[in-house]
């Protein structure tokens, strides 16, 4: 994949995980549903919501690192090895830092 063609799927992702921060952010259920988990309820609505907003920042971290490479001229290195990250991956993953073996890795150490 071209840094063109990443850029622009790395936007695209920017924008609608910026839209998915603001909903979730702004959710007024889950506002409303907090008092409820504060109250002691188990999973609850707002947690989803945390969950959810947890998932899409860390994401969006991701994606604007990525971002960041394409500008360093580094994007689609494996950060830790160095070696190339497969074409595949990045299909599926615009923003994945690592090959799949550093990932795992990485992963482990969690
Ligand atoms: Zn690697």
């Amino acid at each position: 994949m071209d840094h063109t063609t990443a850029r622009e799927r790395l936007d695209s992702m920017l924008a609608e995980l910026d839209r998915s921060i603001r909903v979730l952010t702004g959710e007024p259920v889950a506002v409303r549903e907090r008092s409820a988990a504060d109250a002691g309820s188990d999973l609850t609505e707002a947690d989803r919501a945390q969950a959810m907003l947890d998932v899409a920042v860390s994401q969006r971290r991701a994606v604007v690192n990525a971002l960041r490479r394409i500008d360093d001229g580094v994007y689609g290195e494996c950060v830790d090895c160095g070696k190339p990250v497969p074409e595949g991956r990045l299909e599926a993953r615009p923003e994945a830092a690592r090959c799949v073996q550093c990932q795992s890795k990485q992963e482990r150490r969690r």
